[in-house]
């Protein structure tokens, strides 16, 4: 029997745990030809969640929990589940607490790896229905961006919620960097993937933890993650004010040479300065982005701690 992993990182869920266990359950009953295996990710919940999971974890052994020592953010917690289920599990599937990624879908997610002979099934939303405009138009508005300046291939609406063999997974694992941005590692390892599309659902219960500003933060972390655009940009730039200059001193050397006219105007030469003195920040901070990461790469800290988990002590990946 092959089996089935389901990496469920979360954070603050406690409302949702009960409706998706539910959901899981059902469908781990109606695939009965797989083993499944639920690993829940505590990550760093303030509210009831690590209590419910123990509760799940008691009266069923397919689950196993990993709780983080404090909130490490998503990417830490699907990496937590990767690294814990890539020994074992023939398939892998990172999925929502929410009920934002139908679990109805995993039949056909299976069926497109076993006869098609696909790596991976990746989801995307077709609708964002019930989103803030805004936050849609953002979103859209990074795809298009990334598209054009990265080499990691990304579909506009793209989720987490993909399911892969084992063989890809350990391909992921494998990357170990510390700033991670998965829709990026997934398009970056290649293998044969296909997308399949659903319409967008609204969270069962409780509330989204990303905010406007979190969201910002973690897209300009996969630009700068899977491009180096910013810096291309900079350094046009710098080559453009270069050339403008030249051009100007050339200008102004003929015209007194020509004309004997006097050098006037220092306003106009105070805006040039403040100008090109901001470009140059500008340049400096795209630059600084990129050295910062390196410095987090660097320290090489681990991507997670564990603090508490029923998996067994000696096959437990902690950190
Ligand atoms: N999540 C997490 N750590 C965080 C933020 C979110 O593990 O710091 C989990 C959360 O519990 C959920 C999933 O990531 O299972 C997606 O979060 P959410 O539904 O809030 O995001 P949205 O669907 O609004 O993009
Ligand atoms: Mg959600």
């Amino acid at each position: 029997m092959k089996k089935l992993a389901l990496i469920i990182p979360c954070f603050n869920e406690q409302e949702v745990l009960p409706v998706f266990y539910q959901a899981i359950d059902e469908i781990s009953r109606k695939m009965n030809t797989y083993k499944f295996w639920f690993i829940f990710v505590d990550d760093g919940s303030s509210d009831h969640t690590l209590e419910i999971l123990k509760k799940f974890s008691e009266s069923d052994s397919r689950v196993t929990y990993l709780s983080f020592s404090k909130n490490f953010g998503k990417e830490a917690a699907i990496y937590a589940g990767l690294v814990n289920a890539v020994d074992e599990a023939d398939y892998i599937t990172v999925m929502d607490a929410d009920m934002q990624d139908p679990p109805e879908l995993l039949p056909e997610m299976v069926r497109y790896i076993e006869e098609e002979h696909y790596d991976s099934v990746a989801t995307r939303r077709v609708s964002r229905k019930g989103e803030p405009p805004i936050r849609s138009f953002f979103a859209r508005m990074f795809y298009r961006i990334m598209k054009k300046i990265s080499d990691a291939d990304m579909m506009d609406g793209a989720r987490d919620y993909r399911l892969m063999t084992r063989n890809m997974a350990e391909a992921i694992v494998k990357m170990e960097e510390y700033n991670r941005f998965s829709k990026g590692l997934y398009g970056w390892v290649g293998f044969k993937t296909k997308w399949i599309s659903f319409e967008n659902v609204e969270r069962a219960a409780g509330e989204t933890k990303w905010s406007f500003w979190k969201l910002l933060k973690y897209s300009l972390e996969g630009i700068i993650n899977f491009s180096s655009f910013p810096l291309k940009l900079s350094s046009w730039c710098g080559l453009f004010f270069t050339l403008v200059s030249v051009i100007s001193i050339i200008f102004i050397c003929v015209r007194k040479l020509l004309y004997g006219d006097p050098v006037s105007g220092w306003p106009s030469l105070a805006c040039i300065i403040v100008f090109i003195g901001g470009v140059q920040l500008f340049c400096i901070g795209v630059l600084g982005q990129y050295l910062s990461k390196m410095y987090l790469e660097i320290k090489k800290r681990p991507h997670f701690i564990i603090r508490e988990s029923n998996r067994d002590e000696s096959i437990i990946r902690i950190s």
